[in-house]
């Protein structure tokens, strides 16, 4: 059945209200605990610009239970907390080192490893198969590799869930705005039907502002940066360590990189 004018217009109104959030914003980092730097966060600054954006995660730095990142990330942006596993909301999340890495893991492991909980996100992949599949190009990728999301495009149908080898996706199921703890005003809250993950902080890096999960880690176990330089801190880092990328057999060219 074609939905009517006012169907139509019923909808585009909703969205709209979406969008328009109220002007007060506590940030919720800050009655968790979890520190940004002073004068690096959102005050406008000359855009953060990459030929390659990628992040490496140095596990020799990240501790096991500590949550500053995804507190953090999921604060700035509007991430709910619906309470139940079912209707999860996640842009990034820790899951079990033989988990992220099951062809690493094996029964003579130390208990390092076997302790490690690393933080996994959308990888941003260099052929990301959510992209091809999505039937309205809602997701797309950018120049500089940040995989993106347009929630007006968005029609809920899934392909891009089922397309992510990562499963770094989330759908919402449900309204979300009656479960986000503190609504941040500068980005957007998402409808039900959308999907939606990580961006990379697209918007924090337009005002030249790092991602919020880099800012927050209080081990400094995030680097943020373009590997196409040389020069760049992500590239020293990369040429000097040892790293691991998950299921890289799968040719999509993941751009999360594990630092050993
Ligand atoms: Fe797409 Fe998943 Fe790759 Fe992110 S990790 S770019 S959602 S396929």
């Amino acid at each position: 059945m074609t939905p009517s004018r006012r169907d139509f217009l019923k909808i585009a109104g909703v969205s709209a209200l979406t969008i328009m959030t109220p002007a007060i914003f506590i940030p919720a980092w800050a009655k968790d605990g979890v520190v940004i730097p002073p004068g690096q966060d959102l005050a406008p600054k000359k855009a953060l610009a990459a030929r390659r954006w990628a992040m490496a995660v140095d596990l020799t730095k990240c501790t096991v239970n500590c949550t500053d990142c995804i507190v953090a990330c999921h604060a700035v942006h509007n991430v709910p907390d619906f309470g139940n596993p079912k209707d999860e909301i996640k842009w990034i999340w820790t899951e079990p080192f033989a988990s992220v890495f099951p062809g690493e893991s094996h029964a003579y492991s130390g208990k390092k490893p076997r302790n490690l909980r690393p933080p996994v996100l959308c990888n941003h992949c260099e052929n990301p198969p959510c992209v091809r599949v999505c039937p309205t190009r809602a997701t797309f990728q950018r120049t500089d590799g940040i995989v993106m999301m347009d929630y007006h495009r968005c029609i809920g149908c899934r392909l891009c869930m089922a397309a992510c080898p990562y499963g770094a996706r989330s759908m919402n199921y449900r309204d979300a705005r009656p479960f986000i703890a503190k609504i941040n005003p500068d980005f957007p809250t998402r409808t039900k039907g959308v999907v939606e993950k990580c961006n990379f902080c697209e918007e924090r890096l337009a005002k030249g502002t790092l991602p919020a999960c880099v800012l927050a880690c209080r081990q400094k176990a995030l680097t943020f940066g373009d590997v196409d330089d040389p020069r760049s801190e992500i590239r020293r880092l990369l040429e000097t360590r040892f790293s691991l990328r998950r299921r890289t057999h799968l040719g999509v060219g993941p751009q999360i990189y594990y630092l050993l």
